[in-house]
This record gives C-alpha cells, structure tokens and sequence, in this order.
C-alpha cells in the first residue's frame, strides 16, 4: 500500500508543468518534492518567489544562480526522491526523458504531445479510469482529445455510431508568441481525419470519427463544432452535463458568446491563473433531433487535461478504484462547480 502523501516530481515546469504543479501543492493525497527547470527565465523567477523548490540540469547551476535562484538540487536528485513523476516536457520530449525513467523503475505521467506508443495507456477519465492501475507508463491525451472524449464517454460509447468533429484551435499559448499564424487561418491537417480522430482512437480504438482543423490567430481556447450520430435515442444538454460528473458545463452564449468573454468569467471569478477546467457547451447550440446531437464548445488548452492529470495520480498509484470519488475529489480540489451553479438557472429557455 502507498503512503500518503505520494511524494511528486514535475519534469518541465511550462504551461501545463506549472498547473500541475499548483495543484499538487494544493492536495494533501501528495507532496511536491520540487519541478525540474530547464531555463533560468521569468517562470522560474515567479516559482521561486513562490516557493516552489527547483532542481536543474547539473550544467545548469550557475545560469540559475546568476538571476538570484539557488537551485535546491539536481533533476537526477528530484526524480530519486519522488514516487511518482510527470513528465510536462515539450512535446517529443518525454520519449527521449524515457530513457531517465526506466531506470527509476517509477511510475510517469507522461503528456499529450507524446506519441501513444511510448506508454502502456492513453489515458482520459471518463473512458478508461480503472485501465491505468498499477501501470508504469500512461499519456494523459492531449487539450483537444479530452474536450471530445469526455463527451463520447459521458455519452457513452456504446450508445454512438459515428463522430464528426471541426476543430478551430487557438494559434498558441500566451508565452509562446514564437507560434502562429499571426494574421491567416491555417489548416491543421495534411488530410481528413486531423491527428486529432486518431488521438481519440487511442482511447476508443473502434470509434468511427472524423476530425477537421484550422488555427485561428487567438490565445484563448479552442471552439469544436461536434456532430454525433447515435444509435437509439437523443439525450438533452442537461443529462450530458450530469453524465459528466461536472467536466462538461453549459452556458447560453446570450451571456457570453466568445471565449474571450469564457475567460473573463474565470478572471472575475479569481481561477488560478483563469483556468477553465470544465468544457463549456453553449446550451443554445445543443440540438438532438432524429437521433443526430449537434453541439459547439469551448475548450480551454492550458487547463483542460488538468483534472485528469490529478484523477489519473489516484489510479496509476492505486489510491483510489472509485473513479467517481476520485472525480468528486479533484472537482471540489479544482473549485469545479461554482461557474456550473452560477449560470445554471440563468440559461434562457
Ligand atoms: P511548454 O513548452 O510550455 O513547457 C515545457 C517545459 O519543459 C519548458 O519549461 C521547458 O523548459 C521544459 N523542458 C525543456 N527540456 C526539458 C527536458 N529535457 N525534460 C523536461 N522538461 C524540459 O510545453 P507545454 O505546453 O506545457 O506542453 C507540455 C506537454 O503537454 C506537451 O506534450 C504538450 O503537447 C502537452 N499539452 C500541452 C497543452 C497546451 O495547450 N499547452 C495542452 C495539453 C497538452
């Protein structure tokens, strides 16, 4: 049996590192023994006021030290000391750090941009919580893949016959000003289905989906335009947020139309860093007729495989087999629910 706290490594401390990181600091289940940094830059200043303990490349102790941070130790000496580890390296990364970690013989937590192959479970919670205990390696699928496949699963894979899904995917986080495109649309997709279909299908090997995507020049969420055809019934909006254990919400775009005005609502409401956990289904776009659901929502990409990356620490270290325990646990750890009970009995009819 493992103790609790579970002593925690993040390996990379960027957009998603650093919120894994937050809420690791938050939970009581487990304890953060620092995050690997790799570049003395403004988030490691930001972390080290913070508090928050950074270990670094060997080569790299006196480049931290010279902008006024004493590293509190090696990236080799992090990972001894964890139980387990999450890998939140650039994407491409964490296969190469795989090399590190089977000589650990420790359990790794490794991110989207990684390749299926390198780990024995693609991992989302809803579909497949109960598949990574006891497993060494797991990829939580990347922003894109669990914005859809909580809806496939709160559904219920059994119960759809195809998917078809248009993506319109943010250019670039807000640090990556590096990215683009600046002023174009740009098709991200060399053919049909986008890379994103066959991401889902890691989890769902024998889902029929299709996915198209364009970047659009924007910081701020992603927007999936989703056509399910399901075999027998239609379900309304309000059982498929229930069915989703609080990570799919509803909001009437009346209110709030763009996912500039989505993020307004985390900064007014004080979110960590105004993260939208939960995907946000525009009530007034959900249709169900002739077996057909038809939706649009909102994602957002720096937040969104947050919960499943906490859900997934319970399952791979054996602490919990209730996944909707688990769910409750990190939902109320996050503050999910509080924007649901705000525009619950706001939407119009
Ligand atoms: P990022 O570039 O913001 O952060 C990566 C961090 O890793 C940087 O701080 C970098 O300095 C550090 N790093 C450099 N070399 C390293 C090494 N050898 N080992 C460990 N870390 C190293 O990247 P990100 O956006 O946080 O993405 C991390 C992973 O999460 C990728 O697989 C990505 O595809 C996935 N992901 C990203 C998003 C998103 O929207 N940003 C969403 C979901 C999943």
């Amino acid at each position: 049996m493992v103790k609790i706290p579970v002593k925690v490594a993040v390996n990379g401390y960027g957009t998603i590192g650093k919120r894994i990181a937050t809420v690791i600091l938050k939970s009581s289940d487990f304890k953060l023994v620092g995050v690997a940094k790799y570049t003395p830059d403004y988030r490691a200043l930001v972390a080290a006021k913070q508090g928050v303990k950074i270990y670094v490349p060997r080569e790299k102790v006196e480049a931290f030290r010279a902008v006024g941070i004493e590293p509190e130790g090696y990236v080799d000496y992090l990972l001894e000391e964890s139980e387990l580890i999450y890998d939140a390296s650039p994407a491409g990364q964490g296969a190469k750090n795989k090399r590190l970690y089977d000589k650990l013989k420790k359990p790794v937590v490794f991110q989207g941009g990684e390749d299926p192959d390198i780990v024995e479970v693609s991992y989302s919670t809803l579909c497949n919580y109960s598949s990574v205990q006891g497993k060494r390696y797991v990829r939580v699928v990347s922003c894109n893949t669990t914005g859809l496949l909580r809806v496939m699963c709160s559904l219920g894979v059994e119960s759809i016959r195809r998917v078809f899904a248009t993506i319109v995917r943010r250019a670039s986080d807000p640090g990556e000003d590096f990215k683009g495109p600046v002023n174009s649309i740009k098709l991200d997709l060399e053919r049909i289905p986008s890379h994103h279909a066959l991401d889902v299908r890691s989890v769902i090997g024998d889902l029929d989906i299709e996915t198209v995507a364009v970047a659009v020049p924007s910081t701020l969420m992603h927007v999936h335009v989703l056509e399910v055809l399901l075999k027998d019934k239609c379900v309304d909006v309000s059982t498929l947020e229930k069915l989703s254990q609080g990570r799919i919400i509803t909001v009437d775009s009346r209110l709030a139309d763009t996912t500039g005005k989505l993020i307004e609502i985390a900064r007014d409401l004080g979110r960590t860093r105004n993260d939208l956990y939960e995907n946000i289904v525009f009530t007034n776009t959900f249709t169900c007729h002739n077996n057909t659901l038809i939706l649009v929502q909102a994602v957002h990409q720096e937040a969104i495989v947050i919960p499943e990356n906490i859900d997934v620490a319970y399952g791979i270290m054996n602490l919990d087999t209730d996944v909707y325990r688990v769910i409750s646990k990190v939902n109320s750890l996050l503050g999910i629910g509080v924007i649901k009970q705000i525009f619950y009995r706001a939407n119009f009819t």
